[in-house]
């Protein structure tokens, strides 16, 4: 089975938490090296979007996930455009988190209610015996709040600024022990690894 990435940590983390009885391959595993089209505003669209393309067009069942921080006092936003959120508003470029922290906060100043979460969605895309394909969806989240100036070291993207409900910690003030525990993403591949091991029983 395909992960439609080329982030080698996350390939890393998903090859750990499903074992060694699924055989995970990463995008240049498959020679696929084009962009892969990304355009929905959904999280759900993103993640069916690339595993579709990806089981299509290569033959092979895949899955793909999609990432958004949604926070309460901004409507959900940045959501499906969490990556890009500096970038939209005048913050740096696409993907550089100082600018999306920078931007992240600026929009927060002086609100009161600083609730949020973290949604990771992945999308499992297969070829059935009679030449159909099949999808499923998994969802993992975690509830925080934003916090008013940066705290930790470890992690990446809005990490330093994400406090994760009932730790008083933010993502990155935890080890990447502690992170995969509870992270949106751990809890969707769990999601998923209980699925395929459903499965095979
Ligand atoms: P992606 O869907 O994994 O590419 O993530 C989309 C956006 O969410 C990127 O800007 C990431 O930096 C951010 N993001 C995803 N997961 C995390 C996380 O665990 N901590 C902090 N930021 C994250």
């Amino acid at each position: 089975m395909v992960f439609a990435t080329n982030n080698e940590h996350k390939l890393r983390e998903i090859r750990q938490i499903l074992g060694d009885k699924t055989e995970i391959q990463g995008l240049s595993d498959i020679g696929c090296t084009e962009d892969i089209p990304e355009d929905s505003d959904t999280l759900e669209g993103n993640a069916l979007q690339k595993a579709r393309y990806v089981a299509e067009r290569y033959g092979v069942d895949c899955f793909a996930d999609d990432t958004g921080l949604h926070v309460d006092a901004l409507d959900g936003a940045p959501g499906v455009y969490t990556a890009r959120f500096g970038a939209m508003n005048g913050f740096g470029d696409s993907h550089d988190s100082q600018a999306n922290i920078r931007c992240l906060l600026s929009k927060m100043e002086g609100k009161t209610d600083r609730r949020c979460r973290f949604r990771t969605i992945i999308a499992l895309v297969r070829h059935t015996d009679n030449g159909t394909l099949e999808e499923h969806l998994f969802e993992g989240v975690v509830e925080g709040k934003i916090v008013t100036s940066l705290r930790g070291t470890n992690g990446f993207g809005y990490d330093p600024i994400f406090e994760v409900e009932d730790t008083g910690l933010t993502f990155a003030e935890m080890g990447a022990e502690g992170k995969n525990a509870l992270s949106h993403r751990a809890r969707a591949v769990a999601r998923l690894a209980a699925f395929l091991r459903e499965e095979k029983r």
